[in-house]
C-alpha cells in the first residue's frame, strides 16, 4: 500500500499547482494506509479531513512540487498527533524512582521490566530493583528472577502467597536498606480489563506513589490495544507507554490511536524478545513506518535542500548506462557529506533494506576526507578507469594522501560494489532513482 501512495504521489507530482481532487486522490491512499494500519478509524478520519484542510489552504512552496508537499504535511500531521518528540522516563527528583509495569497479560510486562532495568542502568547510571508482583500467572516470579539472572538486577521476592500491595511496601523498604534508587515493579495482567485486578494495581499506585505508570502495550493486538489503553489510562492514570512487539510486521498505527485516544505518550517501543530490545520512541520514525514508505519524506527534503537538478539527471543518466567513475563519486562525496552517512541515506530508501552488502558499506565524515584524498591523488584517467591501478600506481597515490594501500585497496571495493548496486536500483522498478537522493 505504502507503493499505492507512492505511485498515486507520483502521478501528482509532476503537477505545477495542487487541486482539491488531487488532495481527496491523495488522502484516500492515505487513509487506506492508516486503516490498513490499524489506526483507530475515528482517529483516521478526524486525520484526514485536519490534513484536508491544511494541505488545500497552504501556499505551495516552489521547492516541493505539490504531491510531495501533501506528503509532507501528512508526515508532519502524523508526527505531531504522535507527541511530536521523545519523551523521556520520568525519574524522581530523589530516590527511589518507582516505575509501575501494567497491561494484559502477554503484553510484555515482565520482559519490558527487564529492558527497562538495563536501560536505566546502562544510561542512567541506576541501580534498579525489579519487584515480582505478579503472584498469579503461574511462574511469573521464575520468569522475573530469570530476567534478573540475565542482566545481573537483584529482584525481590515473596513468593505467591503474599498481596502485591505487602510485597511492593517490602520491596520499597528493602530498595531503602539496599541504597538501590530505582524500583520497577512487575504486576500481574489479566486477559481482559477486570475489577479484581484494577483494585489491586490502584492499590499498590496509592502505596508506592510512582514515578511512571508504564502501559505495556502489545502492537499486534492493532484496534483492540486502543480499548485497553483506554481504560488502563481512565483507571490508573498512565504516564507513558511502551508498544512491544514493533520487531513483527505490524505496521505500528496503534502507536496512533494510543496517542490520540490517551494523550499519554509512548516512551518506548520494544523491537525484540532479547533484554537489548527496547528503544526510544521517535513519532517520526513510526509515521514513516505507518505510512510504510520508508522515510520517503526526509529524502525528499534532503534532497531538495542540497542537489541541484541538471547534475541529478545527469547522475542518473551516468547510473544508468554504468559510465559512473570514481571522479563522478568524488564530486558526489560533498553532497553525500551534507545529506549524511551515506548508508543510513541508502537504508531510508524503501526497499534498500533488500539490497545485498548495503550495512558493509559506511562512510562517516571522516571516512569521506579519506576517500576523497585518495581519489584526488589520482589522475583523471585512473578516475575513469580505476581497473589500470596496479601496485605502483596504489603505491604512488597512496603517498600523496596519506593513506594506506589497504585503504586504497578497500575505497576501490566499495566503489566496484557500489556501482553494482546502483545498477540494481536503478533498473527495474526503481528506474530514475539514485542513491544520493534524487527523485
Ligand atoms: P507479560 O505477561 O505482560 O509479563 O508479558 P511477558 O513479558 O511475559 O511477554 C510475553 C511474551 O512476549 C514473551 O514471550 C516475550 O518474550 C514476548 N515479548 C515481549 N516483548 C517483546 C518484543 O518487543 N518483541 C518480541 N518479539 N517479543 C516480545
Ligand atoms: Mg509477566
Amino acid at each position: 500500500l505504502g507503493e499505492r501512495l507512492q505511485s498515486t504521489m507520483d502521478r501528482i507530482k509532476g503537477k505545477g499547482k495542487v487541486t482539491e481532487s488531487d488532495v481527496k486522490l491523495m488522502m484516500r491512499e492515505v487513509r487506506l494506509a492508516l486503516l490498513e494500519a490499524d489506526v483507530n478509524f475515528k482517529v483516521v478520519k478526524q486525520f484526514v479531513n485536519d490534513v484536508k484542510e491544511r494541505a488545500l489552504g497552504s501556499a505551495v512552496m516552489q521547492s516541493l512540487t505539490p504531491g510531495q508537499q501533501v506528503i509532507k504535511i501528512v508526515q508532519e500531521e502524523l508526527t505531531s498527533l504522535m507527541g511530536g518528540e521523545n519523551q523521556k522516563i520520568n525519574l524522581a527528583q530523589k530516590p527511589p524512582t518507582v516505575i509501575m509495569m501494567v497491561g494484559l497479560q502477554g503484553a510484555g510486562k515482565t520482559t519490558t521490566a527487564g529492558k527497562l532495568a538495563l536501560h536505566l542502568r546502562k544510561k542512567h547510571n541506576k541501580r534498579p530493583l525489579l519487584v515480582a508482583g505478579d503472584i498469579y500467572r503461574p511462574a511469573a516470579i521464575d520468569q522475573l528472577q530469570t530476567v534478573g539472572k540475565q542482566i545481573d538486577i537483584p529482584v525481590f521476592s515473596m513468593g505467591d502467597q503474599v498481596k502485591p500491595e505487602e510485597i511492593v511496601e517490602n520491596a520499597l523498604k528493602h530498595a531503602k536498606e539496599e541504597h538501590l534508587d530505582t524500583v520497577i515493579i512487575d504486576t500481574a495482567g489479566r486477559l481482559h480489563v477486570d475489577e479484581a485486578l484494577m483494585n489491586e494495581l490502584k492499590n499498590v499506585k496509592e502505596l508506592s506513589n510512582p514515578d511512571e505508570i508504564m502501559l505495556v502495550v502489545d502492537s499486534m493486538t492493532g484496534q483492540d490495544a486502543v480499548n485497553v489503553a483506554e481504560s488502563f489510562n481512565g483507571l490508573l492514570d498512565i504516564t507513558g507507554v511502551t508498544l512491544t512487539k514493533l520487531d513483527g510486521d505490524t505496521r505500528g498505527g496503534a502507536a496512533l490511536s494510543i496517542r490520540s485516544v490517551t494523550q499519554k505518550p509512548i516512551k518506548f517501543i520494544g523491537v525484540s524478545e532479547k533484554m537489548d530490545g527496547l528503544e526510544a520512541f521517535h513519532p517520526e520514525r513510526m509515521a514513516s513506518r505507518i505510512l510504510g514508505m520508508g522515510d520517503v519524506l526526509s529524502i525528499i527534503e534532503k534532497a531538495q535542500d542540497n542537489v541541484n537538478e541538471d547534475e541529478q539527471k545527469a547522475l542518473e543518466k551516468k547510473l544508468k548506462d554504468s559510465s559512473f567513475t570514481l571522479d563522478d563519486f568524488l564530486s558526489q562525496m560533498d553532497q553525500v557529506k551534507t545529506l549524511g552517512p551515506l548508508d543510513d541515506l541508502l537504508k531510508m530508501m524503501p526497499g534498500a533494506n533488500k539490497i545485498k552488502g548495503l550495512d558493509k558499506m559506511q562512510f562517516t565524515g571522516k571516512e569521506i576526507d579519506h576517500v576523497q584524498a585518495i581519489i584526488r591523488s589520482m589522475t583523471l584517467d585512473e578516475r575513469e578507469h580505476p581497473e589500470k591501478l596496479n601496485a605502483s600506481r596504489k603505491k604512488r597515490i597512496a603517498k600523496g594522501s596519506g593513506r594506506s594501500l589497504q585503504e586504497i585497496n578497500r575505497l576501490l571495493k566499495q566503489f566496484n560494489d557500489m556501482k553494482k548496486m546502483m545498477k540494481q536500483m536503478t533498473s527495474g522498478k526503481r528506474k530514475g532513482k539514485n542513491p544520493f537522493g534524487g527523485m
